[in-house]
């Protein structure tokens, strides 16, 4: 079988590294009487590129940068990553049955379950051992996929048999999980989405305006210092250095992208990407290349832009609104369809 895999992320994270030379300045810009300093960094966290650019005025934080990437990386080892043994998710993943929750778990968990009941399980956080057995995490890190095997249908079907959103208890008021046996939990759908809800806790006091992206998503905070919207570029699936146009926002928002370019494999010529549909157990294909969801909420515009790539645009529409977000689709012909909120601040080049 012949394996063959586009390293487009290491790449452009050494690329955007090499440019940006690690975290790089603190510049000066003016403001009328205020002064304001603005801080740029890129890094490495949660397997992604964190870019940050934070102004603050005088008297605010001007480590800022560097507590929201020590955050992120406590946010990973201590809570999300499935990996990390002493996180909390690799405990409840260890435990089975019944496990004690913190409240902060408690409430990403309750979120995910909404998303998951609404798109009737296109969203799921119960599919780990499927994410598990696709190996998706080590797609990025492989030099070499010759020795990479598509997961055998049969161990998918017995993985997807043992998930389901709907075979979990969760007690939000005593913060307990009853896990059955055999179903793990992946909250990689959503990792991205609760550090830019805690990284603009961080922010609030401490910045008067950023913009932050961790991989497919995105936070804007506050206001620049010339007082023009924000700009948020939305990648070209057919072509991911470049994009397809822009969202022009004005204060806090969360936009998280979901599409087929971010992560995959190609095996005998056929792309296998990292959205699965938990109904298949397979890569989704609903049409889609890529969704983007617009809303106040990180964690939830993380879960709904899933959710809506599983789901396709039509389905994948009535799901945002119903939980007041705006989405964007491309489609596999290219064609762009979105919610009419959307097409308020959607603009091409
Ligand atoms: P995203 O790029 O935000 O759409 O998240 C994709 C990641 O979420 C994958 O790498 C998996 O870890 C996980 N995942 C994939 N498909 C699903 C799904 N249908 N529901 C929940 N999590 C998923
Ligand atoms: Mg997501």
């Amino acid at each position: 079988m012949k394996c063959f895999r586009k390293n487009a992320f290491k790449r452009k994270i050494e690329y955007i590294l090499y440019i940006f030379g690690g975290i790089t300045a603190c510049l000066f810009s003016g403001c009328g009487q205020k002064e304001i300093l603005t801080l740029e960094s890129v890094d490495t966290a949660m397997g992604t590129i964190i870019q940050q650019r934070i102004y603050v005025s005088e008297g605010q934080d001007t480590q800022l940068a560097d507590k929201v990437i020590e955050q992120i990386n406590r946010l990973e080892a201590e809570e999300l990553s499935w990996r990390i043994e002493t996180s909390e998710l690799a405990g409840v993943n260890a435990g089975q049955g019944k496990v004690k929750l913190s409240e902060e778990m408690t409430d990403i968990l309750q979120t995910c379950f909404q998303v998951a009941e609404a798109s009737k399980g296109a969203f799921d956080p119960t599919i780990g051992a499927v994410v598990r057995l696709w190996d998706i995490d080590s797609w990025a890190q492989m030099e070499d996929t010759q020795y990479y095997h598509l997961p055998q249908a049969a161990l998918l079907e017995n993985e997807l048999e043992a998930a389901g959103y709907e075979k979990l208890s969760l007690d939000g008021v005593k913060e307990e999980l009853y896990l059955p046996e055999g179903m793990y939990l992946d909250l990689g759908a959503v990792g991205k989405g609760i550090a830019l809800d805690r990284t603009r806790e961080l922010l609030e006091e401490q910045a008067s305006g950023a913009v932050i992206s961790a991989g497919g998503s995105i936070l804007t905070f506050g206001e620049k210092p010339d007082q023009t919207p924000w700009r948020v570029g939305i990648t070209d699936p057919e072509n991911p250095s470049g994009s397809i146009g822009y969202l022009e926002l004005q204060g806090q928002w969360c936009i998280s992208t979901s599409g087929d370019y971010e992560r995959y494999v190609e095996v005998d010529g056929v792309r296998y990407h990292h959205i699965i549909d938990p109904d298949t157990g397979y890569p989704a294909d609903s049409g889609v290349r890529s969704v983007t969801i617009l809303t106040k909420d990180g964690l939830l515009s993380d879960a709904l832009s899933t959710a809506c790539f599983v789901l396709g645009v039509e389905e994948g529409m009535e799901l945002a609104e119903q939980f007041d977000g705006e989405a964007l689709f491309v489609t596999v012909d290219g064609e762009l369809k979105m919610t009419t909120g959307m097409e308020t601040c959607f603009h091409t080049r």
